[in-house]
């Protein structure tokens, strides 16, 4: 896994769909109308061209990190500090907060999840979570700068009505093994650190929930134990997963946001298929309410965040919104963040970019606790 290349078709007959559905076992970066972006080896890569399609070797990865990942560290929670500033806010509120171990990782590590309302059980509830994927940095800043400004301006309209009759939930790292090993040992690790049969490590936890798990077998939802979206030997084999599942099955969301990156896009289901969910009204609302976060989005530094459906960016069965707007009927969105092209930095998302991403991304978690509060009291 070394080179990062840009692919492009070479004609009407050679459509770039196709390359997302060759197991070839790479790892896809970023998907637009005219080209992918992949990461592979060099075999990989011959093997795309030898099929007939346009491949551009960008840069290999290590000059890649030299240039976006030096010093950046300091700047993004790990594991430890995220917990040690969750425990803070949990402390300097307790009568409107509550720090909740929802399960452990593979290796043991708590998963937190900062539960936010006047009185327990109140509802309804708004899910928001982070980092399924290790590499996705500012994908636990965005939900913990949401959970900081919940906490400390919890005494503010319109805040603290929301917070009186009902709790928003804010898990930022789900996969925090993961994310530990892409701090310390590769920045670019995605899964979480499980040992496979075969002696390779990581499942996907993103595609290892348990509404139409494991049906594709594609590149970005893979079978095969040593690739990136590797969907696992069951759903809900990880621990990491486990500890969403019984969450969510014992809260009963009314909204969940799960936050990754890179592409700036809005995604809600069907991942697993391109057909859109038949529900005519949960439709409607879902598009309505992406399109509106787009605005919202867009309105804050001029960043636009495209609204889809998720299979439109590639196909991916067992994912999380999918498993909770398929088994629950909760509206459910995957939001990817910051930047929206490799040569923004891609997953490597430079430090000064947090907190306008947090500030542009702000209005529409807004928006949405606020627009499901109506739909519940109404
Ligand atoms: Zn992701």
């Amino acid at each position: 896994m070394s080179l990062i290349a840009k692919v492009t078709s070479s004609g009407p007959q050679k459509p770039l769909g196709d390359v997302l559905r060759v197991p070839l076992g790479i790892d896809v970066w970023e998907v637009k109308p005219d080209h992918l972006i992949l990461r592979g080896t060099e075999a990989q890569l011959d093997r795309l061209s030898r099929m007939g399609y346009l491949v551009e070797q960008l840069e290999d990865v290590a000059r890649h990190l030299s240039t976006f990942a030096a010093e950046a560290a300091e700047q993004y929670h790990s594991a430890a500090s995220l917990e040690e500033e969750l425990r803070q806010l949990a402390e300097a509120k307790p009568d409107i907060t509550q720090l909740i171990e929802m399960g452990r990782s593979i290796e043991g590590r708590p998963i937190f999840a900062l539960r936010i309302g006047d009185r327990r059980g109140g509802v309804p509830k708004i899910l928001f979570m982070g980092c399924h994927h290790a590499r996705e940095w500012i994908a636990v800043e965005v939900p913990f700068l949401l959970a900081k400004e919940l906490v400390e301006r919890a005494d503010e309209a319109p805040i603290a009505g929301w917070l009186t009759s009902g709790e928003v939930w804010v898990a930022p790292m789900v996969n925090p093994d993961g994310h530990e090993y892409s701090r310390a040992q590769e920045r670019l690790w995605r899964k979480n650190r499980r040992r496979n049969d075969d002696g390779s490590f990581g499942v996907d936890p993103n595609r290892n929930y348990g509404y139409m798990w494991g049906i594709l077998d594609v590149p970005t939802s893979s079978q095969v134990p040593s690739d990136e979206t590797y969907v696992g030997p069951r759903a809900f084999s990880e621990p990491e997963t486990q500890a969403v599942r019984d969450l969510v099955g014992c809260e009963r969301f009314a909204g969940v946001i799960t936050y990754h990156s890179y592409s700036q896009l809005i995604l809600y289901p069907w991942g697993y298929t391109d057909k859109p969910i038949p529900d005519v009204q949960h439709r409607e609302q879902m598009a309505g309410m992406a399109q509106e976060m787009q605005t919202l989005i867009q309105g804050v530094h001029g960043k636009i965040y495209v609204p889809q459906q998720s299979s439109a960016l590639y196909p991916t069965a067992g994912d999380t919104t999918d498993w909770t707007y398929g088994t629950y009927g909760i509206p459910s969105f995957t939001v990817e963040l910051r930047p929206r092209t490799f040569q923004e930095g891609g997953f490597i998302l430079p430090p000064d970019h947090i907190l306008p991403t947090w500030e542009e991304n702000r209005p529409a978690a807004f928006r949405f606790v606020e627009q499901l509060l109506a739909v519940s009291v109404a």
